[in-house]
C-alpha cells in the first residue's frame, strides 16, 4: 500500500510542464499552465517517476512526502 503523498506549493510552481513530462499521468498542465494533480497517491511502482519530476522541477515546488503508520 502506497504510504506517500505529493505535494505541491503552488506559490512555486510556475507550470513549466517538467513534471508532468518526468512522471505522466500523476501530473497534467494545462496550456494556461494550471497544474493538477492526477494521482496524489501514486503506487510504489510510480515513485520513481516521481523523484524525477521533484529532481528536475525548475522551481522546486514538489515534494514527496513520507506518511508514518498511525498507531
Ligand atoms: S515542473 Fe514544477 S513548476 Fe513545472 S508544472 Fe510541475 S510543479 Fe509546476
Amino acid at each position: 500500500m502506497s504510504r506517500w503523498v505529493i505535494a505541491v506549493d503552488r506559490d512555486l510552481c510556475q507550470g513549466h510542464g517538467v513534471c508532468e513530462n518526468e512522471a505522466t499521468g500523476i501530473f497534467t498542465v494545462s496550456k494556461s499552465g494550471e497544474l493538477t494533480i492526477v494521482e496524489e497517491s501514486p503506487p510504489d511502482a510510480r515513485r520513481p517517476d516521481v523523484e524525477q519530476a521533484v529532481k528536475y522541477c525548475p522551481t522546486h515546488a514538489l515534494k514527496i512526502v513520507d506518511l508514518t503508520d498511525s498507531p
